[in-house]
């Protein structure tokens, strides 16, 4: 948040201008209360509680050390490139501290004489032993060493070590410490007092467990990790209730739309589709909203789970929505939809960006009107103009593809239409799809307040994806393998490579490989796809593929997402080395839809790095969308999963998601007693713990 702006002339002058400025430097880094300062916990500590021999120090080269000498020279170098050079010397031997960047007053500072105290690496220079960029300090002969570890904390522009320290301790003398897990509880969880831990990580005592504090496996960092996590968990659990305390429409499972289109389908649900089903039409008929995420590996088959969730609502006298992230993606769905449900009579309008304005007024006045039963469509959806009659169900596909704010916008198409009806202040029911399996722990941390329901079985009939790795060098090896292919009557994908620099440069490349294949192989119907073609054109080209009249699309990432050609078998990616690990999976999962056995060719240009590497050999080793994420995650990290739904994650600073699962169990679990609890002293307990941890931040987990 950008602080607060202050007025020019006046304020500053009655106030000291540093200490203002200090209080706006703290808030830029979200320090705004004295506990918010006390909770500002060092990122590690440097011991300064030693000093080395300047010739022991020659010894340590790599390590930190702390050595103490007295400058012999100063002078500023020019060659190889301006620099500050200063000599030290102890009874040992002499060192160099090389500053790349200084200021003036540091060489008069650094005078000949001037006893210093300098930490940092040692390395052997032209010269000797010396440092580059070391910490350091005046000192006195015989100043005393520090006895504790000196914390080093998270810092912003201009806020020095020494001030950040001078806060904090100033705000620890102010606090509230009370623990906001009372004894017994405390005793109970194994875990460490809150006011003792918190002041032995910013003043570690000198016998401490330096390695424990260094991994954070010391028990004053469990407890802070513990506590943090617990805030997490209440505030996503309190969001959750706040959520259903609002109401919703009931859409109980009435009427013959549901049953008949179950018997209509050219196929029977996989058992793990009637599981999830029976979860979500338990959710629709409950009067408060439901928030549920259904997940389920590419190809599994959630589009049809969501058409029957649709038709329930439809059943009820509601109006669903289904909105996708891109326009082939919602293209697809609406062709697929309409053709399952329009023979029962319901009434659906299709709504994208690329609509002409006539058609886009006309949707709009279907939707306006209630005549449209279901509306299919991308973002055009949120647009203001776009208003329900009576909504209440959304569904968003590929839900990771949309911000925060776009889901939210959706969802509250259904806020003023639905309280006309009852005067009550209802939000519709909410089924987000993804098919980029979120790993357990990250779905327990930050989807705590969602209900998830995962498809875990794919359809029958599908014979597994082979997968090969294949060197750049042998591309004329594969395009025989295609024509091949394509004689026995498959349809082959061919990925052109991701260009993330230039958009105009990817495009180039589309089209060039476009025009060699189309010479490589004359006897076959070569098609193109990409972003920068109209929305009619795309249609045409992917309805031209889906009849079999093309039998080699050339593609961008543009038929990432969501595309269906059961026929297609084969799909071809250039520089696969390129593309991150959920994306190759997500190409991949175009093909191995229908009964002919797929195989899916990843083309890299040698060398290697040891990432892509690793990525490469996951995708031919597994096709699990679920082991594929867990490799993603261990390869990548956490943040770059969330996507747009990053609110939880901007609360954890401490815990670590990987080595902290046993933490988030407990933490769950005390959170769901002490929200389930009738004792006014556990209620008490949500709040302050909340209030200390969250204060202002609790905003975040709104949505
Ligand atoms: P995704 O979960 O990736 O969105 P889709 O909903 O596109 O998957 O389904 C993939 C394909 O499987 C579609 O052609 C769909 O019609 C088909 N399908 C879905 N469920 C079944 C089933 N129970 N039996 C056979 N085919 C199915
Ligand atoms: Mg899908």
């Amino acid at each position: 948040m950008p602080a607060p702006k202050r007025k020019p002339a006046a304020s500053a002058k009655t106030t000291p201008p540093s200490a203002n400025k200090i209080e706006d430097k703290l808030a830029r880094l979200g320090l705004r209360t004295d506990m918010d300062l006390v909770l500002h916990l060092p990122l590690r500590y440097e011991d300064e509680t030693q000093v080395v021999a300047i010739h022991e120090a020659a010894f340590m080269a790599g390590n930190a050390v702390q050595v103490e000498g007295v400058v012999v020279s100063c002078e500023i170098q020019f060659r190889p490139r301006r620099q500050l050079v200063v000599t030290i010397s102890d009874d040992s031997g002499p060192l160099v501290m090389r500053f790349l960047n200084f200021y003036g007053s540091q060489v008069k500072q650094l005078g000949e004489g001037t006893r210093v105290r300098a930490r940092g690496e040692v390395r052997h220079g032209f010269f000797g032993a010396e440092m580059v960029h070391p910490s350091y300090k005046i000192v006195l002969e015989g100043a005393p060493l520090p006895t504790v570890l000196t914390p080093v904390y998270p810092a912003g522009e201009g806020l020095s070590q020494t001030l950040l320290r001078k806060a904090i301790g100033a705000a620890m003398a102010r606090v509230d410490w009370h623990d906001t897990l009372a004894e017994p509880l405390r005793t109970a969880l194994k875990l460490a007092p809150f006011e003792a831990s918190i002041r032995l990580l910013h003043n570690p005592p000198q016998d401490v467990d330096e390695h424990a504090l260094e991994d954070r496996s010391h028990p004053a960092w469990v407890r802070m990790k513990f506590d943090e996590l617990l805030a997490q968990q209440l505030s996503l659990k309190r969001a959750q209730a706040a959520r259903r305390a609002k109401g919703a429409a009931p859409l109980p499972l009435i009427g013959t739309l549901s049953a008949g289109f179950l018997n209509t389908l050219p196929f029977t649900l996989t058992a793990a589709q009637q599981r999830v089903l029976t979860e979500i039409r338990a959710d629709l008929g409950a009067s408060f909203p439901m928030q549920r995420l259904l997940q389920g590996d590419v190809g599994s088959g959630k589009t049809v789970v969501a058409a029957l969730a649709a038709a329930q609502a439809i059943d009820s006298g509601f109006q669903a929505v289904l909105m996708a992230p891109t326009e082939i993606l919602a293209d697809q769905h609406f062709r697929k939809i309409a053709a399952w449900m329009e023979p029962l009579g319901v009434k659906i309008a299709w709504l994208t960006g690329s609509l002409k304005k006539k058609e886009k007024t006309e949707a709009q006045e279907r939707i306006e009107s209630g005549d449209a039963q279901l509306v299919i469509g991308t973002h055009a959806l949120i647009q203001d103009a776009v208003q329900f009659a009576r909504l209440g169900l959304v569904i968003v596909d590929e839900q990771h593809r949309f911000g925060v704010g776009q889901r939210l916008a959706l969802r509250n198409k259904g806020l003023d239409t639905t309280s006309a009806l009852d005067g009550a202040h209802t939000v519709p029911h909410q089924l987000m799809m993804s098919a980029t399996p979120i790993p357990r722990t990250l779905a327990m941390t930050y989807y705590a307040d969602l209900e998830v329901s995962v498809i875990d079985e794919l359809p029958p009939g599908r014979t597994p994806i082979v997968t090969r790795v294949v060197d750049q060098d042998r591309r004329d090896e594969v395009i025989e393998r295609v024509h091949a292919a394509a004689l026995e009557g498959r349809q082959v994908y061919w990925v052109c490579p991701l260009i993330e620099e230039s958009e105009a440069l990817q495009l180039q490349t589309a089209t060039d490989t476009h025009a060699t294949l189309m010479a490589a192989l004359p006897d076959l119907q070569v098609g193109l796809v990409h972003g920068r073609l109209k929305p009619a054109e795309k249609q045409a080209v992917m309805e031209a593929f889906t009849r079999g009249e093309i039998q080699l699309l050339v593609a961008t990432t543009v038929i990432e997402v969501g595309v269906d050609v059961p026929n297609a078998s084969l799909m071809v990616i250039e520089h696969a080395e390129r593309f991150g690990l959920s994306q190759l999976h997500q190409l991949r999962g175009r093909v191995g839809r229908g009964a002919a056995a797929s195989a899916c060719l990843l083309l890299y240009q040698s060398p290697l790095g040891p990432t892509a590497r690793q990525r490469l050999r996951t995708m031919r080793e597994t096709t699990d969308g679920f082991e594929i994420a867990r490799k993603d995650l261990e390869i990548r990290g956490p943040g770059e999963f969330l996507g747009a739904r990053q609110s939880g994650q901007a609360m954890l600073r401490f815990a670590d998601l990987e080595t902290d699962q046993w933490l988030v169990e407990k933490a769950r679990t005390l959170a769901h007693a002490w929200l389930h609890s009738a004792a006014p002293d556990d209620a008490a307990a949500v709040d302050a713990h909340l209030a200390r941890w969250l204060g202002a931040r609790e905003d975040y987990l709104k949505v």
